[in-house]
């Protein structure tokens, strides 16, 4: 038998001991679907769509948890895998509001499909992930038909007090990503598996509302749920047809250096997820600040011009005139008093590079060592 090598689809892998068939699967570009498991967090193998089936062995087995090993031969979409996947996605859309799939489809293409779910049901909202949302991905990809099965109520009231995040119970698969996103990514423990009235339910301390708990509004859980059940509070839902750009960037709200992806539309940021779980140093997080402060941007009142103040009054100005005045008066107060009479605030609010050059400007052009930074500029 040969060493560490298990083959999955017919692909002869290497694995590491200790590795999961999901993991080695990951690794080497195999899509084994999952909606529970979240990169760089224990499993909690919940959703059980990552189930795969192993020749020689009776049952299909979760390949989250399910550690490779030597001589597996595993198989990833048998039909016994699609038809197990088929039925837990059909109890999931059954499970609460799912109303983008919940009916046949066969005759429909997709988007007709779902755009005359909003005359068929009555409902006021299309399911604001719509066409973001992996559960749906999953029913399409799996042509899952769940005709006749009810919309499942859902008792508990979305949740709507919060800044930044809408909580929707009624699309909740209960998956457990955005514990683990809690919990072990930003190590902030605001919420976990509860019940409410006997009905399971991702609650806070107390079950309070997020503003009212240890939450600090970092929105990672809002990035990781796979469905419509943590949507932000922001206007890009009802622009989702719009066509969006998505641009990677620094984030410019402190020295860290944080990657992020802005999704924009119009030149305009509608979202901002972390860019890349292995892409240092974030991982993939942000803060609140740098995922939901991104207004400043497009506000109106904001600066794009230099002012100068004439008579008094502060006027626009090129960029030009605006240095040459600024490169004067600096010129003037050194030769008068000495470059120690002048002094640079920078701001925590800029990237490194731009502390980096203004550190720079006040050694080397100015000619002192009177530079400090705010934290509050
Ligand atoms: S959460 Fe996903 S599956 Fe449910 S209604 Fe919304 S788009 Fe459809
Ligand atoms: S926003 Fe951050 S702190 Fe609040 S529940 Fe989500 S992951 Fe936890
Ligand atoms: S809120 Fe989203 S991430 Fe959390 S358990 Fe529900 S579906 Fe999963």
């Amino acid at each position: 038998m040969e060493t560490n090598i298990i083959t999955i689809n017919e692909n002869k892998l290497a694995f590491e001991p200790g590795e999961t068939i999901l993991e080695v699967a990951q690794r080497n570009k195999i899509d084994i679907p999952t909606l529970c498991h979240l990169k760089n967090t224990i499993p909690t193998n919940t959703c059980k769509i990552c189930v795969v089936e192993i020749k020689g062995e009776d049952g299909l087995v979760e390949s989250c948890v399910a550690k490779a090993e030597p001589g597996m031969v595993i198989l990833s979409e048998s039909p016994r895998v699609v038809r197990d996947r088929q039925k837990t996605i059909g109890r999931m859309l059954a499970s609460g509001n799912h109303n983008c799939a919940i009916r046949d489809f066969d005759t429909l293409d997709w988007t007709s499909f779902q755009l005359g779910v909003l005359k068929d049901d009555g409902k006021e909202d299309l399911c604001p992930v719509w066409g973001d949302c992996e559960l749906q991905d999953l029913a399409y990809r799996y042509q899952v038909k769940t005709r006749g099965m009810p919309l499942n109520a859902c008792s508990h009231e979305t949740e709507r007090a919060n800044p930044f995040i809408i909580r929707d119970f009624s699309r909740c698969i209960l998956c457990g990503r955005c514990i683990k996103a809690c919990r072990e990514i930003q190590v902030n423990d605001a919420i976990e598996f509860g019940h409410m009235e006997e009905i399971p339910k991702i609650i806070t301390k107390d079950d309070k509302h997020l503003k009212d708990s240890d939450c600090v509004f970092c929105g990672e859980c809002l990035q990781v749920c796979p469905v419509g059940a943590l949507i932000p509070d922001r206007a890009f839902r009802d622009d989702r047809f719009k066509p969006t750009q998505k641009v990677r960037t620094t984030c410019s709200f402190c020295g860290v250096g944080c990657q992020m992806d802005l999704f924009v539309q119009d030149n305009t940021i509608v979202k901002i997820d972390g860019a890349d779980p292995d892409l240092p140093p974030n991982n993939a997080s942000l803060c609140v600040k740098g995922r939901f402060g991104y207004d400043f941007v497009n506000a109106p009142d904001r600066l794009t011009q230099p002012l100068i103040k004439k008579d008094g009054k502060l006027v626009q100005a090129s960029w030009d005139e605006a240095l040459d005045l600024v490169a004067q008066k600096f010129t003037a107060i050194r030769d008068e008093a000495g470059p120690d009479a002048m002094g640079v605030l920078t701001s925590a609010r800029t990237t490194n590079e731009d502390n980096y050059i203004a550190q720079k400007f006040t050694r080397a052009v100015l000619k002192t060592n009177n530079i400090d930074h705010c934290a509050r500029l």
